[in-house]
């Protein structure tokens, strides 16, 4: 089967070169587009006159069980530390979820994502008093919207033994059947006997470690004075840095000596402005490691466009970043997903895009549309393996309207929980 388009204007993801092009999109997972001339006579197809079409984004690490959180009651006393903001909000909310939440604030996450162009998305998922099929529930609303993924669910000794011992059954389960991670709190939470038995998952499964790292400045502390080491030391010692799946997320208070360690290893660095704004605790400095780092939203929307311009107004201070170096970041997720032979990010997936701004678009000013004019409003139609996802702005695969219906009565039984 294939999708023909037709008076596309093609901008190459890579080169932002432009190409008015018809283009067949193959369905199926990595199953490619051709670049044609014309559209074979006979063949239908969708006529993106005036439309860009380039590749769909991916959400680098996302945390889909906060989606039923918008507006939820505060805690009575506000926190005042990064670990109070954990203790008082993420905690009391991540030990409330149960099935039918998390399956809602998949299925919400999932549709905010791909209306704004996310086709992939990488999770980072808890829910310890339901983690028994947490992700295989994420797996299977996902894959009703139509979107790729890599789950993992975050392994911590935060909440006893009973509560690991179900996340690393989940961990190990799903990991039998689907593409995924072995997920990891933070060091701050995680004993050395689950540091190793993580990393024997990881070798076991042929996979690499998805963990936050040194968010906050309390995280070293807490290293520092349990293993007389840094973050970046601790997960090197056991080998995760030399595994090339690893994403280490934030990596905001790292010493020089851990931003080589980072710089010279295999490992990956998911990078979050709006949330490391949003917490107050500091900003990523990736110049020792600026090719492995790519964007997520942790947790606070799936739009991959938004999240890059966030990036590239929070770096410029620390790193200079450039509109072009910011893309670049926003790319850097194809690499990570190809080299590791990660599944359903191939080239068709696509995104139309109706926009049309005061000035020339061309190849050499690409980034700076996308830092000043692109925006998720111009996302038309989204193309998810070959299939439209979303059409004039709507998804195709599932209802909205019922979905929204669904997570409003989720969300008042979490927030009647809390
Ligand atoms: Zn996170």
């Amino acid at each position: 089967m294939a999708l023909y388009l037709s008076n596309a204007e093609f901008l190459d993801w890579k080169t932002h070169e432009i190409t008015r092009t018809a283009i067949r999109v193959h369905e199926g997972v990595d199953a490619g587009i051709d670049l044609l001339d014309k559209v074979p006579d006979g063949e239908p197809s969708l006529d993106c006159s005036g439309r860009i079409v380039t590749k769909s984004f991916v959400v680098g690490h996302h945390h889909i069980y906060s989606a039923l959180a918008r507006g939820m009651p505060q805690p009575a006393v506000g926190p005042t530390s990064f670990v109070e903001i954990l203790e008082n909000i993420w905690w009391r909310l991540d030990k409330a979820l149960d099935a039918d939440m998390i399956r809602a604030s998949a299925l919400v996450a999932g549709i905010d994502a791909a209306l704004a162009g996310t086709t992939f998305i990488i999770d980072h998922h808890a829910s310890p008093n339901a983690a028994c099929n947490s992700l295989h529930i994420i797996a299977e609303a996902l894959d009703s919207v139509g979107l790729s993924h890599l789950l993992c669910y975050e392994l911590s000794d935060r909440d006893g033994s009973e509560r690991l011992e179900q996340g690393i059954a989940e961990t190990d389960a799903y990991l039998r059947s689907h593409q995924g991670l072995v997920g990891l709190h933070a060091s701050f939470t995680v004993s050395d006997d689950l540091l190793s038995r993580a990393m024997e998952m990881a070798r076991l499964h042929e996979t690499g470690f998805h963990v936050h790292v040194a968010e906050a400045a309390s995280d070293q502390e807490d290293c520092l004075a349990k293993h007389s080491k840094r973050c970046v030391q601790r997960f090197a010692d056991v080998g995760a840095l030399e595994l090339p799946q690893t994403i280490l997320a934030h990596c905001i208070h790292l010493d020089n000596e851990e931003r080589r360690l980072i710089g010279e290893s295999e490992a990956w660095v998911a990078q979050q402005s709006e949330s490391n704004q949003n917490n107050a605790v500091g900003t990523l400095d990736a110049r020792a490691f600026a090719d492995r780092v790519f964007i997520g939203t942790d947790g606070m929307h799936g739009d991959a466009l938004a999240a890059t311009r966030a990036t590239y107004l929070a770096s410029q201070s620390v790193e200079g970043l450039s509109p072009h170096d910011a893309c670049e970041r926003l790319r850097c997720v194809h690499r990570y997903l190809d080299q590791n032979n990660f599944r359903g990010d191939g080239e068709n997936n696509l995104v139309l895009l109706d926009y049309h701004p005061p000035t020339p678009v061309t190849p050499a000013n690409w980034a700076s549309h996308v830092m000043y004019g692109l925006n998720r409003s111009h996302i038309e139609t989204v193309i998810s393996d070959g299939r439209v996802i979303v059409q004039n702005r709507r998804c195709t695969l599932l209802d909205e309207d019922s979905v929204l219906a669904e997570a409003q009565h989720q969300a008042k039984r979490l927030w009647d929980k809390l």
